[in-house]
């Protein structure tokens, strides 16, 4: 995927471009915003630019050269894009329990930081949801962001910036990658075969992230065959997965919407007194957010949460 493909980005492309035409690389950034708006495929995209064969005038990489090719394939020996598959991998693990980014994962990148590049004319190692990075991990990165070799550049992902050492962002470039719109999240699902009416429901909750609309249309989609009665809080609960890693991230997003909604309600309500109450729900809902966090059944916190919204006028069958 070329720059040109990336929809909703164009300050942070305007950037990297022009590190590109100047040849000043910071040799480390952060790339930062919220999750699903391009910032991983925006990093390989730079990655492809900084090494293509054939650079195209505008500064798209052209896709078709080999550097390019083992790039989008990620078996380019100098350009390591690391996320929890990659992590999985290294430690012969299951992907779903990756949970953060370990020193092992660091060291493997250091390590091929400190070797010459073999066919890359800058080598390029990207950390995904680097604000997930173990405290050691993060430590054991710092000399080598401050002090890389030449020509290598290090690109630290991350939807929560503000969570991320002050040592780490002291010495990164910090790259801000907008929320999309309503209207750029519609079109993205709608390019990936979620029809227009799901898309645009998703989109309105989504906050400016493509991650969270593609697990809202998958989560409309899961509910719209269920009955709409005075059973819905508990049929939504039965039909969340089993098990906890896969509950957890529908919960929380269930949460999400309906806090979203409260908020609104909250914005436009007069009466005093049911401002205070909705003000109060607001408050179980950040204390719902916490539990969740927790090893509390996310099933059973899904559908408390969904019956006291209910109970507060909420009307959550219009929003699931
Ligand atoms: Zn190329």
């Amino acid at each position: 995927m070329s720059f040109a493909q990336i929809k909703g980005q164009d300050f942070a492309i305007k950037n990297l471009k022009k590190f590109i035409q100047t040849g000043k690389v910071p040799p480390a950034m952060i790339f930062y915003g919220p999750a699903g708006v391009g910032k991983a495929k925006i990093a390989l995209a730079f990655a492809r630019a900084l090494n293509c064969q054939n650079l195209g005038a505008d500064f798209e990489p052209c896709e078709m050269c080999q550097s390019c090719k083992q790039i989008e394939m990620q078996t380019h020996p100098d350009i390591i894009f690391a996320d929890y598959a990659y992590q999985a991998a290294l430690l012969k693990e299951e992907v779903d329990d990756q949970q953060n980014i370990k020193i092992e994962t660091v060291r493997s990148l250091t390590t091929a930081s400190q070797q010459k590049a073999v066919a890359a004319k800058w080598k390029v190692f990207i950390i995904d949801k680097a604000e997930r990075l173990v405290p050691a991990a993060a430590n054991a990165l710092l000399k080598f962001i401050e002090e890389p070799p030449q020509n290598t550049v290090w690109i630290l992902i991350s939807s929560k910036r503000e969570t991320m050492l002050s040592t780490i962002k002291s010495r990164c470039q910090s790259i801000s990658f907008a929320p999309l719109s309503t209207q750029i999240i519609t079109e993205i699902l709608q390019d990936n075969y979620i029809e227009k009416d799901l898309a645009q429901k998703a989109a309105v909750f989504a906050e400016g992230s493509t991650e969270n609309a593609f697990l809202i249309a998958s989560l409309l989609e899961d509910f719209a065959p269920l009955d709409r009665d005075a059973s819905f809080a508990t049929q939504v609960a039965l039909n969340l997965p089993r098990t906890l890693a896969q509950a957890r991230p529908k919960v929380n997003i269930i949460l999400d919407m309906l806090a979203q909604k409260i908020h609104k309600n909250w914005l436009n309500e007069q009466d005093e007194k049911t401002k205070n109450k909705l003000a109060k729900l607001i408050q179980d809902f950040v204390f719902y957010k916490k539990a969740l966090k927790q090893n509390v059944a996310p099933q059973m916190l899904a559908e408390a949460a969904l019956v006291k919204a209910e109970n507060s006028n909420i009307n959550i069958q219009e929003i699931l």
